[in-house]
């Protein structure tokens, strides 16, 4: 359900992203129901190196989501001092473990190791969160394969609340291979014109303003206020930041309340999807392995 707030200039509808995580896991639990009734058991392996508090929160977060859909989920904690050989040796273990469906390498990890390097060792068939390079390629090339779940979640979003990006602008804040770039893809698929800023970019303010559709995957809490969003504008806000005030978004909620159209609250946004679509994608590889 999403709410409303009403000022005199602008509604700001919320697009909770909670009804249709519900949904996409809806759909993963009925497949993996069937799944097991032909003797097929859904295992999504989570790979970390890091002792981080909150990284492990969420990855045990992920594991008792995936519970809740008929999926066996393991973690693989190979702890904050495991050499690039470690994880390159597990990660390749795992691609050639026939019961292991889906594999998911989760950052940070430690210092010095390239995430995209790394990933190259998962297959694309059980690359459930697109981390391989090759699975951006495919992503690039509108092949199949798995993108990025939350640069899926963000298109999702938009899909389930009617947002159409055919044609219009939209500045992608962020560039990363796990969500500002793979976003700029998928949305480029989607025929909307996207510019996409990052750290150097220049008049960031005037890039957003605008644009159609704000969407926002720095790290960087509020950094987008309401001078940055033009009026009735899309926001989507993909940041998740640990501060003293709780999880925050990369949005000044409150800022850009009445000025934007729409907005993705933090938390109960972007997050569940992509948690949501992690589990649907391992259903879809498990269900692969079975149909060859
Ligand atoms: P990242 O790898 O650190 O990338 C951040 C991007 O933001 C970089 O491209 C960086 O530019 C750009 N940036 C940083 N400061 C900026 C500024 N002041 N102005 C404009 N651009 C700026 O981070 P990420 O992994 O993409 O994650 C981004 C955020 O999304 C984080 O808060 C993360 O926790 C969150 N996240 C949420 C989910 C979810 O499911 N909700 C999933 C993944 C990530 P340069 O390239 O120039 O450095």
């Amino acid at each position: 359900m999403s709410t409303t707030t009403t000022t005199e200039h602008q509604v700001t509808t919320a697009l909770s992203g909670k009804p249709l995580a519900a949904q996409i896991r809806a759909g993963a639990r009925e497949r993996a129901a069937a799944l097991g009734a032909a003797g097929i058991q859904p295992r999504l392996v989570v790979v970390t190196a890091t002792d981080d508090g909150s990284t492990m929160w969420y990855v045990r977060s992920i594991a008792k989501a995936a519970a809740t859909v008929g999926i066996e989920c393991d973690i693989a904690d190979l702890g904050p001092t495991a050499s690039p050989a470690r994880v390159r040796g597990t990660l390749r273990a795992l691609s050639e473990d026939p019961l292991v469906h889906g594999i998911i390498l989760q950052t940070p990890l430690p210092d010095g190791m390239s995430s995209a390097a790394l990933a190259a060792e998962i297959d694309p068939a059980k690359d459930v969160d697109g981390a391989n390079p090759e699975s951006l390629g495919r992503c690039a090339a509108g092949l199949p394969g798995f993108a990025p779940a939350t640069a899926e979640a963000v298109v999702r979003l938009l899909d389930h609340y009617g947002v159409d990006p055919s044609g219009r602008t939209v500045a992608m804040v962020g560039r990363s291979l796990v969500v500002g770039t793979p976003v700029a893809l998928l949305l480029l698929e989607r025929h909307a014109t996207v510019t996409v800023c990052h750290s150097r970019t220049e008049d960031l303010e005037g890039h957003t303003r605008a644009a159609d559709i704000v969407i926002v995957a720095a790290g960087v809490p509020g950094l987008i206020g309401a001078e940055h969003v033009g009026g009735g504008a899309v926001a989507v806000d993909v940041g998740t930041n640990a501060t003293d005030d709780g999880l925050t978004g990369d949005v000044d909620a409150v800022a850009v309340d009445g000025v934007a159209g729409a907005l993705t609250p933090v938390p109960g946004g972007v997050g569940p999807v992509t948690t949501a679509l992690l589990l649907a994608h391992t259903v879809e590889a498990a269900h692969s392995t079975a149909t060859g």
